[in-house]
């Protein structure tokens, strides 16, 4: 079984994601910290982020691994070369890069193929942007999960000031804005609703909340008894 959950920055996806992940027994791949490794190797190497052919070949011969931590989530650890990534990959900068760098078709075609190979063998929910309409288009259940764009930078706001990061809330909503229009207007693969998934907007809503949503649309589809999936 392959569920594909698409959706905007900071929807609460990977949230989602992970605990219906770990509540179906299924794997659990987060598409975007590919492309975050490869803004992150792009940035290191010096690489100009208009340079398609470079930026390929990078997400081409990058070695990463990712860690599901026996289930204890969040997060998984996302390794290149065997060095730890997983917070670098979460910086402020890559993340204002990291649209530049998915925006090329060779880029997102070198990924795309580490995509399927990850998921060989099905069993998994995969999380992403492209996921339900690029990526596996035959997934047995597709989800769009967004949010207000002020819902989403709130969630995002109070994650970073746990953090210890003072960033201000107009910044990061300005951010997320930036990216999302960035992500759903470049020519390749963009960001966008597949016409047969399902549509689940968060706003005003807990994860428990939108989890028991989720578990109740795979409950139907799958026939699985209700106690094999908790909200
Ligand atoms: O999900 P996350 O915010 O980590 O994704 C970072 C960026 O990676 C997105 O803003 C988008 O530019 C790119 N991405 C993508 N296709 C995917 C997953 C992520 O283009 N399937």
């Amino acid at each position: 079984m392959i569920i594909a959950i698409d959706g905007p920055a900071g929807a609460g996806k990977s949230t989602v994601a992970q605990k219906l992940a770990s509540q179906l027994g299924l794997n659990y791949m987060d598409t975007g910290a590919l492309y975050r490794a490869v803004t992150l190797l792009a940035l290191r190497n010096h690489v100009e982020l208009e340079d398609e052919k470079q930026l390929a070949r990078l997400a081409r011969d990058m070695k990463l691994t990712v860690d599901h931590r026996d289930g204890k989530r969040p997060p998984d650890r996302v390794f290149i070369d065997g060095e730890d990534i997983t917070k670098a990959i979460r910086s402020n900068e890559v993340s204002e890069k990291v649209s530049r760098v998915s925006s090329h078709r060779a880029v997102r075609s070198q990924l795309v193929k580490k995509q399927c190979a990850m998921a060989e063998g099905g069993g998994i929910v995969v999380e992403g942007r492209d996921i339900g309409t690029v990526v596996f288009p035959q997934a047995d259940l597709k989800f769009y999960v967004t949010a207000s764009a002020n819902e989403r930078a709130k969630r995002r706001y109070e994650e970073m000031k746990k953090e210890g990061h003072g960033v201000s809330l107009q910044s990061i909503e300005r951010e997320i804005i930036r990216r999302d229009h960035q992500d759903s207007t470049r020519a390749t693969n963009p960001l966008k609703q597949a016409s047969d998934a399902v549509l689940i907007d968060t706003t005003g809503k807990s994860i428990a909340e939108v989890l028991g949503i989720l578990a109740n649309i795979v409950r139907e589809h799958t026939g699985r008894a209700g106690n094999d999936i908790e909200a």
